[in-house]
């Protein structure tokens, strides 16, 4: 698999991977076809996620500026087709009491307002006709030991005070009686306004969008060298060379090895993988109360999530594995599936249909930004740290302000460059020592 640490290209119009999402869509919508000679544009975007889509989508929109997407494989190829699809208000692992300590209450509700704000955008769009197989509102946070619980409920009244958060306190028998019977469930807090979607669909309505508001999608065009020549960016495709006033860089955990100064030794992608289950019978949905479409998540430090999809399948979540050249490796599949069983006893002989994983961006603060070169000729959004399917879109939204040159709030996600990791070339030594430090910390404390 393509590994961004070591490759110099994700390659050229590379299929869907095999994921459940790919197979229940249907056909991707057209776009405008692989750069195929040589073009002058005003900007261009790399990447057709949802941060390049948004980003383009709203420059037309908003700014009159028409973008040209180049994305090197299909549409939402990385991330944004591969994710579980869980609408949150929420980005980046940093908590809201570490904002307010850091940078005072003010800037820690400017936060919270740029996290809503991705819901509402995420929500007035798919009211605009996306069909993305929206699921009933409801986000849990499963606490996975008694401790923890007080944890979830400090936080809950935490939101509740600052924010005035509508966030429901779930003791354990409330968990397992009304929504589902996770015997890993000690409690959690509900927010009502989580919701899981189909998250490839979701990419497809927003380039439909695009296009309709003048943007041009050219797929299979990987940007393979990069030259500033002549105040003009120079992106390198197979079949042309695009000449860009301004570029914006989409690329996220996808980004390849040396790709750009502006962000070298800035992230750490790191894989995340999900299993789809075999549909499950009335009698094991009965046997574990199943009753929720809600989205789930739990408390560790290595997180499993999970939700139940529209056809009675489960998708359970959590780490894969550290390099691409492990990552189909069975054994991360396998090893979700039993820690699936042990919050469903009852599941003890459900197989699974689908594994796949992605390439989820860490920021070493735990924060993503959205910044741009001295010049204003080169700007990125990156390091969601796993949860970016809403704030993407707020994101996008903030970078075309800034290709506009319009003001964006005043906010570290917009002032602040993602910070360099120290010892870059040993982050994947770093990840195996967190993921270690992560499994002891979730089975003692
Ligand atoms: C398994 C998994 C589960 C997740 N679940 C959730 C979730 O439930 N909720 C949530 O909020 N977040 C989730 N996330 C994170 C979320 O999916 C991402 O934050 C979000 O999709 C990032 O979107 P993006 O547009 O910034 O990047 P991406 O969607 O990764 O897009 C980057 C694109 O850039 C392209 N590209 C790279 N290099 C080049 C180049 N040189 N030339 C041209 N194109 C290039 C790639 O092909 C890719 O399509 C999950 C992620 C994974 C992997």
């Amino acid at each position: 698999m393509y590994d961004p640490l070591h490759d110099l290209s994700p390659g050229c119009n590379e299929a869907y991977p095999e994921s459940y999402w790919a197979n229940v869509s249907g056909i991707a919508p057209e776009h405008d076809g692989a750069v195929i000679a040589d073009l002058d544009v005003d900007v261009a975007i790399i990447g057709a996620g949802y941060t390049g889509l948004s980003c383009a989508l709203h420059l037309a929109r908003e700014h009159g500026i028409k973008a040209h997407v180049l994305e090197a494989n299909q549409t939402a190829w990385g991330c944004s087709g591969r994710n579980a699809g869980f609408i949150l208000k929420s980005s980046g692992r940093k908590s809201y009491g570490q904002m307010a300590k850091q940078w005072g209450e003010e800037v820690m509700r400017g936060i919270y307002q740029e996290m809503a704000a991705g819901v509402e955008t995420v929500n007035s769009l798919i009211n605009e006709g996306i069909d993305c197989d929206q699921q009933s509102a409801g986000y849990i946070k499963v606490a996975h030991k008694a401790n923890k619980l007080k944890e979830l409920v400090e936080l809950a009244k935490l939101q509740q005070n600052m924010f005035g958060y509508d966030v429901e306190i779930l003791s354990q028998n409330q968990v397992r009686e009304q929504y589902m019977d996770d015997r890993n469930a000690y409690g959690a807090i509900r927010y009502k306004d989580g919701f899981g979607v189909n998250p490839l669909k979701l990419a497809w309505g927003y380039q439909k969008l695009a296009r309709e508001a003048g943007v041009k999608v050219h797929c299979a065009s990987p940007v393979n060298h990069w030259k500033s020549q002549d105040n003009k960016q120079k992106l390198h495709t197979p079949n042309g060379i695009v000449s860009a006033q301004k570029v914006v860089i989409a690329t996220n955990g996808y980004t390849p090895k040396n790709f750009h100064s502006l962000i070298t030794d800035r992230t750490l992608p790191v894989l995340s993988q999900i299993i789809v289950t075999e549909p499950l019978s009335e009698a094991q949905i009965v046997a574990c109360n199943f009753l929720t479409s809600n989205v789930v998540m739990d408390t560790r430090a290595l997180k499993y999530y999970y939700r139940k999809l529209p056809d009675n399948r489960i998708l359970f979540g959590g780490r894969g594995a550290i390099t691409g050249k492990s990552a189909d490796d069975p054994y991360y599949a396998q090893r979700l599936l039993s820690v699936l069983k042990t919050s469903f006893p009852a599941l003890a002989n459900l197989k699974y249909s689908y594994a796949w994983s992605g390439w989820i961006c860490m920021a070493l603060d735990d924060l993503p930004h959205i910044y741009q070169n001295d010049e204003q000729s080169v700007f990125y959004s990156m390091g969601y740290c796993g949860s970016g399917v809403a704030f993407s879109v707020q994101a996008g939204k903030r970078l075309a302000e800034k290709v506009a040159e319009k003001p964006v709030p005043n906010l570290p996600l917009y002032n602040k460059a993602l910070p360099k990791f120290p010892f870059a070339p040993l982050r994947r030594v770093g990840q195996w020592g967190y993921f270690h430090y992560g499994k002891i910390k979730d089975q003692w404390f």
